[in-house]
This record gives structure tokens, sequence and C-alpha cells, in this order.
């Protein structure tokens, strides 16, 4: 778990469903911590989350699953706020909180192509330009549940037209769409998920019988 000095100079926020969280995001916030030189890496499962039509899981379920993902990176610090607050959630309020927090410190949010490319669509997404800087993923052009695990071809953010941090990650076409997809067809239902999530993960999954009914 988190081992912070006592004034982080360099802090990252990692928010997402996380429903489940699987090898893209492990590899994403451990490729934020080593390239960006972070004190601090906060990892916020999104409460209610305004941007997806889905009904998530309990939070309690996907909090569980992001300690078993992420709680032995060193630095990492789980972050239950978004889940906690009243009404929908936000990134900006998010990173006014830690600009609070953290009042010395670089502010970074690590995020997907796919967002990034939504960008321009969140709430206050100007504020969240002023509060941190943008340290992006790049994430393969076809996702979703029938996306092959190798393929390969990269997001074109060529014509993104906001400033961002190109994080050096390895293209990973895994989705939790596609893990949730791959836990609900019964044919699967033994099948290697460990390809897909970390094996606490999917020992979680299958302990709480998650994804049985597709999503
Ligand atoms: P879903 O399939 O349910 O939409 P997801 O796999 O996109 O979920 P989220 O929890 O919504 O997962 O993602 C949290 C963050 O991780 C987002 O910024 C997203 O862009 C990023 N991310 C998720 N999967 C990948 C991936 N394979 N490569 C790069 N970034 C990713």
């Amino acid at each position: 778990m988190a081992q912070t000095n006592h004034s982080p100079r360099r802090v990252g926020m990692f928010g997402g469903a996380f429903d489940p969280p699987h090898w893209a995001h492990r590899a994403l916030a451990k490729t934020a911590l080593d390239q960006l030189q972070l004190d601090v890496l906060h990892i916020l499962p999104t409460g209610h989350a305004w941007h997806k039509s889905r009904v998530l899981s309990p939070a309690a379920d996907r909090l569980a699953m992001c300690e078993l993902a992420f709680g032995d990176l060193q630095n990492v610090q789980m972050d239950q706020r978004e889940i906690l607050r009243d009404g929908p959630s936000y990134t900006a309020d998010t990173l006014i909180e830690l600009h609070r927090e953290y009042p010395q410190a670089q502010l970074f949010l690590v995020l997907g192509a796919d967002q990034l490319l939504s960008f321009k669509s969140w709430v206050r997404w100007q504020e969240v330009l002023d509060l941190a800087t943008l340290a992006v993923a790049n994430r393969a052009t076809n996702i979703g549940a029938g996306a092959p695990l190798d393929q390969a071809t990269e997001t074109d953010l060529s014509s993104v037209d906001l400033p961002f941090e190109l994080l050096n990650m390895p293209l990973k076409n895994i989705s939790a769409t596609a893990v949730r997809a791959h836990v609900g067809q019964a044919a699967q239902r033994g099948a290697a998920l460990d390809v897909l999530v970390p094996e606490p993960v999917a020992r979680y999954i299958s302990q709480h019988h998650l994804y049985q009914s597709p999503t």
C-alpha cells in the first residue's frame, strides 16, 4: 500500500469504473508511477459514473477488486472519495480536493486514449486542464466485447488539440466490457480469466459470482 513521503510533489489520480480492474489498468498504473515518477497515485473507483449508462457492480466489490489489482504497487493509494460523494461525481471536484491536500504538488490525471478523445464532453473539462497534466496511454482502435486481444492498431491522437503527455505503454487490448462478456459466457467460465485480469481478481469474480449475466 501507499508509502508516501511527507510532502509529495508529483501526485497522480487514476479514476475508472474498474468493473472489474484488468491487466491494462494495472499496466497503466505502473507505467504512470514509473514514467511520471509519482510520489503517490490515487486510484479512484467511480461512484455514480455520469458517463456510463450501465448500472455498475456494487462499489464494495469494485473497491475490493482494486485492492487486489493495485494494492501491492508501491505509492498507490486507494481512494474512496468518489464512491462516498453524494450524487454525480466529477473529476474536476476531485482535482480541486487533491490540490487542497497537496498544494505544492503537480497533479497528473492518468487516462486512456478513448477518454482523451471524449475529454471535451467532460463536465468542466477546462477546469480539469487547469488543475492537472493529462497523462495518456494509447489504446487500440477496436475495443469492446469482441475485440481481439492481440489487436495492435493504435488510436490516432495526432489531431487532438489538447496538451497531454503520452505514456509509453505497449498496447493491451483489454476492456472491462470484454472481461464481463468472457465471464458471462457460460462455456468460458472455466477458461483462463487470468489472461484478462490479475489472478486474485479472477478468484474474487468467481467467488462472488460477478458478471454471470450479460451487461
Ligand atoms: P468498460 O469496458 O466497462 O467501458 P474500461 O475497460 O474502459 O471499461 P474503465 O474502468 O472505464 O475501463 O477505465 C478506466 C481508465 O482506464 C480509462 O481512462 C480508460 O481509458 C483506461 N483504460 C482502460 N482499459 C485500457 C486499455 N486497454 N488501454 C489503455 N487504457 C485503458
